[in-house]
């Protein structure tokens, strides 16, 4: 804990962490104990090329600047921070990487253990890194996320450990602040909010802000909702559960939604859209977010722009896309979309030849 408060508050200048920031709206007393890394506060980055593309105004919330590289951190802060309330020892958590690596995290800053269940050979090789250098103790299964989370659905009723997974109603509660952000950073909320969806939390929780947040008067309007599912792991677009999810996009390889009927309430209610994009899309969209808009994010963020580009938007209109966690939590993708260059003489002739050749 920082010496000067609850917080560290040297983050961000000024900026205190989501909990506090959002107090009001968020299940907290006036004693509870924070536990953040100063989460949230992250960049809604106007795309130049996008916009120009879709004639409109098109903004990316670059998730991956969290402490730990994604989304996840909104929702762990408060998971973390009501399991510290309740008296928690432990955590346990499934996940398809991201999870696990802010669960680890949260947990070591509140000195409570952490165990997670992860899909062997299926997760990024960033994510694996980041929970077990954090102290997690990490079991790999024989198995994929769905089944992880069904195991960890029951040692959570069988053991004395709290589950951080998004089914921990906190985790929705702290990621609804994202909804909250773009509408302060942009002083109105968008027409349009393209998200990927994996277990369905975040476009759960977002929905759930947006409407808070006109509630509040802090905006008058909604956007259209729209979730952006892999063509391989796309239950809700199917209308039923994948048994054997494939996509490149590991962080959304979900077949049985948790938050299943909450995404498709955002939908209906938004007047919205569910669909899928393919793999080709999505890393089409990866490299272009990169090469075009200066954004490294993962293969799974990428599905919502991957999402935006197929969708015929109304000219003039605001658009945001998220873009869940940073690309450097998977290196191996990344290394597969370029040409590695090969080494040259540490010579000027040399050099010169391998750049204007
Ligand atoms: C968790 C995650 C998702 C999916 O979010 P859900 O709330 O499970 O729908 C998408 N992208 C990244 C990078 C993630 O970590």
């Amino acid at each position: 804990m920082s010496p000067l408060g609850t917080v560290n508050e040297s983050s961000k200048l000024g900026w205190r962490g989501l909990i506090e920031e959002y107090r009001a709206f968020l299940p907290v007393r006036p004693d509870t104990k924070v536990i953040s890394l100063g989460e949230g506060a992250t960049p809604l980055i106007y795309a130049r090329h996008l916009s120009e593309l879709k004639s409109a105004n098109v903004y990316l919330k670059f998730e991956g600047a969290n402490p730990t590289g994604s989304f996840k951190d909104r929702g762990m802060t408060l998971a973390i921070t009501k399991a510290i309330e309740a008296g928690s020892k432990a955590v346990v958590c499934a996940s398809t990487g991201n999870t696990s690596a802010s669960a680890a995290a949260y947990a070591t800053a509140a000195d409570v253990s952490c165990i997670v269940l992860i899909p062997a050979g299926y997760i990024a090789l960033g994510k694996l890194a980041q929970a077990l250098i954090y102290g997690a103790k990490v079991v790999q299964i024989r198995g994929n996320f769905d089944k992880a989370l069904e195991i960890v659905r029951e040692l959570g009723e069988t053991k004395p450990v709290t589950v951080v997974n998004s089914i921990n109603p906190y985790r929705i509660e702290g990621q609804k602040t994202g909804a909250f952000e773009v509408v302060d950073q942009l002083g109105f909320a968008p027409d349009y909010h393209f998200i990927p969806v994996g277990n369905a939390g975040n476009i759960t929780a977002y929905w759930k802000g947006y409407n808070e947040y006109v509630s509040a008067g802090k905006c008058d309007t909604l956007p259209k909702m729209i979730g952006v599912q892999a063509a391989g792991a796309a239950p809700i677009v199917l209308g039923h559960p994948v048994e054997n999810p494939d996509t490149i996009a590991t962080a959304i390889r979900i077949g049985n939604p948790a938050s299943w009927k909450g995404a498709l309430l955002a939908k209906s209610e938004s007047g919205g859209d569910i669909f899928s994009v393919t793999d080709s899309e999505i890393l089409f969209a990866y490299r272009m977010l990169a090469k075009s808009e200066s954004v490294f994010c993962e293969p799974a963020s990428a599905s919502s722009v991957a999402g935006l580009i197929k969708t015929d938007i109304t000219p003039g209109s605001s658009v945001v896309c998220v873009l869940t966690g940073h690309g450097l939590k998977d290196p191996d993708t990344a290394i597969s979309q370029i040409e590695v260059p090969n080494a040259v003489d540490a010579t000027i002739e040399a050099i010169s030849e391998a750049i204007f050749l």
